[in-house]
């Protein structure tokens, strides 16, 4: 079924007026990933981190969205301490196995702070940010916005009551700080027919522009946002459901996470693409990205 793309715009957008004025890709240095990481594998998660010799580059990157409210983010990205920091993380075995799993190159510089300066943006104005999971390159720049609400899932959230998250790369001590206002929300039944398959839908602004999905499987909260302005293709940012929007298509699961869960989050993504064929889907280690979102920036769909 082809949803008629006025059935989705946001209200105010119809007025001309659009309620997005922009969408920027931050990114906090790059890394490197083992090609199992990214493209999956058939050999045991431990396996491949101990093992693997083949490394790729990829960016650490998050996304700035300058709302007629106020600026907001997804994600936050990661805190150059990891690197300048030998006890950034607590646990003994996970420094040990982050080595291993990943290669960091990152300076004072790539700091959230630092980056918001960039962009003309002060930290202070950040009213929001989503948090698609809670890893570690996703969280690192909530210390410097302890005035954002900072929006995750509650299934998400649920991580932290369970034991040891830090073997899944939840690390409780740079999440659980003291002055950060985390706001754990639930997904509510939507009966718009695009959203239909998806386990709910929550609208973070209130008038449509920003609706985020439940996409479990990279984590077993991971949530995407769809962004909708007028004269936009409509823009699907995944984090890490994928690390390229291609293995969306071709069903080519990560070598990390729940194998079933992504597969599933995967065939309701395409479904929305059918629905929304313009449909401009973002991960965010993948170094398209910003051509992409120019892309969909630039291009007519009304
Ligand atoms: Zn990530």
């Amino acid at each position: 079924m082809r949803i008629e793309q006025t059935a989705s715009t946001p209200e105010d957008d119809l007025k001309n007026q659009p309620v997005i004025r922009s969408l920027r890709v931050l990114s906090s240095g790059w890394g490197e990933q083992h090609r199992e990481h990214r493209y999956g594998s058939l050999k045991p998660r431990l396996w491949w981190a101990l093992t693997s010799r083949s490394w790729v580059k990829v960016p650490i990157n998050y996304f700035l969205i300058e709302h007629r409210d106020g600026p907001l983010l997804f994600d936050t990205g990661l805190d150059p301490a990891i690197v300048s920091d030998p006890q950034y993380i607590n646990s003994a075995i996970g420094r040990f196995l982050m080595k291993r799993i990943f290669r960091l190159h990152l300076s004072e510089d790539d700091g959230l702070d630092k980056l918001l300066a960039k962009a003309g943006v002060s930290p202070h104005a950040i009213g929001c940010a989503v948090i698609s999971h809670l890893h570690f390159d996703h969280v690192g720049g909530i210390r410097h916005i302890p005035q954002a609400e900072l929006l995750v899932s509650e299934r998400e959230w649920a991580q932290l009551s369970e034991p040891h998250p830090e073997r899944e790369w939840v690390l409780k001590e740079h999440i659980e700080r003291p002055e950060a206002k985390w706001t754990p929300f639930v997904f509510s039944p939507s009966n718009d027919p695009l959203f239909e398959g998806f386990a709910g839908t929550y609208d973070v602004a209130g008038d449509g522009s920003m609706i985020l999905i439940p996409t479990p499987g990279h984590t077993p909260g991971s949530t995407s946002m769809l962004i909708r302005r007028n004269g936009w293709a409509p823009i699907l940012l995944v984090a890490d459901l994928a690390y390229e929007a291609t293995l969306i298509e071709k069903n080519i699961v990560p070598g990390t996470g729940d194998k079933q869960a992504l597969l599933s989050s995967y065939t309701k993504v395409r479904l929305l693409k059918e629905r929304l064929p313009d449909l401009v889907v973002i991960t965010s280690h993948d170094f398209s990205a910003a051509e992409a979102i120019s892309r969909a920036i630039g291009k007519e769909t009304a």
